[in-house]
């Protein structure tokens, strides 16, 4: 806001531009710059190399924020009392979930059978990038992942292959 509201007032004015030799571009509109912008900032997105968990979710850059709960924030993100998560940073030996699989958020979802009560099929591997989309738009698959982030939080201690 602060940077069109700058570019509307033009530095030199044109007669001084004209005698200087100063080369003044023509300014754009607001909406030229918001979707200028836009698609700077969404290049940006989708070249970066962090954040990549949350934009197999949020692909598309807008400027309005988005709301998640708590648990879904840790689902999507990976972060959270996953013992992989949690090995990955050295907070815990194993890797491990207490069935003895690789716990990460989709072993809990599709394949556990400590939170067999809140299942979501699994999807094949050339589908995973839609999976996780398709799952936080379900209100049902939404509400599943929810009590089961919940439950894991809960039981953080027995989640894990000590
Ligand atoms: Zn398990």
């Amino acid at each position: 806001m602060l940077a069109i509201r700058l570019m509307k007032k033009p530095i030199l004015s044109p007669k001084k531009a004209i005698t200087e030799g100063v080369v003044m571009k023509a300014l754009k509109s607001r909406c030229e710059l918001k979707q200028h912008l836009q698609e700077l900032l969404q290049n940006l997105w989708d070249n970066g190399s962090t954040g990549r968990s949350i934009h197999k979710v949020l692909k598309t850059v807008n400027l309005k924020p988005v709301f998640w709960t708590r648990e879904k924030i840790l689902f999507v993100t990976e972060h959270g009392p996953f013992p992989s998560f949690l090995n990955r940073f050295h907070l815990s030996d194993s890797n491990s979930c207490a069935c003895g699989e690789v716990s990460d958020p989709i072993h809990y979802a599709t394949s556990c059978p400590l939170t067999l009560s809140w299942h979501i099929r699994e999807t094949s591997t050339s589908l995973k990038s839609l999976w996780y989309p398709r799952v936080l738009e379900n209100p049902n698959s939404r509400k599943r992942i929810i009590n089961m982030v919940k439950f894991i939080i809960d039981n953080e201690n027995i989640m894990r292959l000590e």
